[in-house]
């Protein structure tokens, strides 16, 4: 039982040394994914109006080649004016110029409104360019930091975690769920003890009877005031010399 209780307890230190570890990145990672979402949302955005300029712009294109095609005909269907026989061909004709010069003014009037359009998305574009400019500098600062920060505990934080491990490995399953659930519940402390008759991780005073119970070291106690799983001081400062 003294096993069961020492190796939770250990794991808790070992915890509390990588909480430590985790604490001094402080809310660096936090703003580097909030700068990351954020580029990303005007990344995106600006692909969407990127591509209905590019096919605003295709558009465009292809009704001036249908303008230039009307207009040449035109000119033919105006030639052939001063070449018809009679009333009924000089109707037909007349007839196509009209419908040719509709379709143009058509074609000419959807253009200058796309123009618009692409200019307007171009002025999109273009205004959110500095502010995507400094986001991108200053994620790359922040995690440029927050490498720094990991870089200079790495080698600490790998020893940590591998006696993590082996140390998890000694656990009973039941017992790390339980270990698990707690420290989720509690920010971080899942395993505390007793000083001067309160425990570590609430402060609450412990009923001197349970005191002696847990100082038996007989099975696994929690503070009834915070939770915690509570772990014979002694246990604890044989875990801390170790
Ligand atoms: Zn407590």
């Amino acid at each position: 039982m003294i096993n069961r209780l020492s190796t939770l307890f250990e794991l808790q230190l070992i915890d509390d040394e990588l909480d430590t570890l985790q604490e001094l990145r402080g809310d660096l990672p936090l703003e580097v994914n909030h700068l990351n979402s954020q580029i990303q949302s005007i990344k995106d955005t600006v692909d969407e109006k990127e591509k209905e300029k590019e096919e605003a712009l295709q558009t465009i294109k292809s009704n001036e080649s249908e303008i230039e095609r009307l207009n040449s005909s035109l000119t033919k269907f105006k030639a052939q004016l001063y070449q018809v026989r009679n009333n009924k061909e000089y109707d037909a004709l007349t007839k196509e110029i009209d419908h040719s010069e509709e379709k143009i003014s058509v074609f000419t009037e959807e253009n200058s409104v796309l123009e618009n359009r692409v200019q307007g998305l171009k002025s999109d574009i273009e205004e959110v360019t500095p502010q995507l400019d400094e986001l991108l500098a200053d994620v790359d600062i922040k995690d440029e930091e927050l490498k720094q920060i990991v870089k200079a505990n790495e080698r600490e934080e790998t020893k940590l975690s591998s006696k993590r491990e082996d140390v998890a490995q000694k656990v009973r399953k039941s017992d790390y769920n339980t270990y698990t659930r707690i420290r989720k519940a509690l920010s971080g402390k899942a395993v505390a003890t007793i000083t001067r008759g309160a425990c570590t991780g609430c402060h609450n005073v412990v009923p001197p009877q349970r005191q002696i119970e847990i100082r038996g070291s007989k099975r696994l106690f929690t503070c009834e005031s915070c939770g915690r799983l509570l772990i014979s001081p002694n246990v604890a400062a044989e875990v801390a010399k170790a």
